[in-house]
């Protein structure tokens, strides 16, 4: 174990469903979802706009209830948000009013930490995301990447055994998304907290997961969103996105996405 490993949990969903709005009038977003996620397991979610990723996600984060099946972290069912998941999402949600140092403090500060451990995981996960330099800064200083990961390292610092991220690197330009891509590859081997990770990228998906859940339908398409497959990613690291491989697994998962493939 390194000095890192932040902990880390399952989670199960077993038949999800989620209807919103009424029974008479509503919209069946997302049914059927079986997958069962190994500890330290990085996922993948993804699929096009309206396909359910983002409905999901919400329900594992509990901002959302299920309205059929059930999902467990650890075995234990959930129900509310809780701070064994961390929950990333495309706008960084930083307190502009605190420098980099304090918003990642504030997690552990709210959890009544003693001051030297609120100082101690404060500069851990801010070197971890490589702003130790940049500590007494706030976020209107920094570029969108930065602010990115302090996004990530806030989260980290209150310990999460999953790390929830909705299309995290969505707002930032190509280069800085592989670069907080790669990053974030290190920080999954470093802490081997399970990630789940929705993204409209299939390169993204492939570059980063263990196993990318492809979801297709939505109400657009007339039938509700459902995992169409489970593809494994068999890929040695550090991937490299200009193999043949690698560009494979990339036109299978686009098949099966754009409904071009063998499944429907
Ligand atoms: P994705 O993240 O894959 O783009 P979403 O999970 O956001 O998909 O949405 C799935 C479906 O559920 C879409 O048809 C969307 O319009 C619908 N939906 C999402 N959130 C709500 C909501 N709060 N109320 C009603 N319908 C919603
Ligand atoms: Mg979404």
């Amino acid at each position: 174990m390194t000095e890192n490993t932040i902990g880390t949990a399952g989670v199960t969903l077993t038949d999800l469903g989620k209807r919103y709005g009424p029974e008479w009038a509503g919209v069946q977003a997302v049914e059927g979802v079986d997958l069962d996620i190994a500890s330290g397991e990085f996922i993948a979610i993804v699929g096009a706009s309206g396909c359910g990723k983002s409905t999901v996600l919400r329900i594992l984060a509990g901002f959302e209830a299920a309205t059929s099946g059930s999902v467990a972290v650890g075995g234990a069912p959930i129900i509310a948000p809780g701070p064994d998941r961390g929950v990333v999402f495309q706008d960084y949600g930083l307190f502009p009013w605190l420098s980099v140092k304090e918003n990642i403090a504030y997690g552990p500060k709210r959890r009544r930490l003693p001051k030297n451990r609120v100082s101690e995981l404060a500069d851990r996960f801010t070197e971890t995301v490589g702003l130790t330099r940049f500590a007494d800064k706030y976020p209107g200083q920094l570029s969108g990447g930065m602010q990115q990961r302090v996004a990530i390292a806030r989260v980290l610092a209150n310990e999460p055994k999953v790390l929830l991220m909705d299309e995290p690197f969505g707002a930032l330009d190509a280069l800085t998304q592989s670069e907080l891509q790669a990053e974030l590859k290190r920080i999954h081997v470093e802490t081997r907290t399970t990630v789940v990770f929705v993204t409209h990228s299939i390169e993204e998906a492939v570059f980063l997961a263990d196993r990318v859940v492809v979801m297709t339908g939505g109400a657009s398409h007339g039938v509700a969103g459902h995992v169409a497959r489970i593809v494994t990613i068999d890929l040695p690291e550090p991937r490299d996105v200009t193999t043949p491989e690698f560009n494979e697994y990339k036109r299978e998962i686009s098949d099966l996405v754009h409904g071009t493939g063998d499944h429907v």
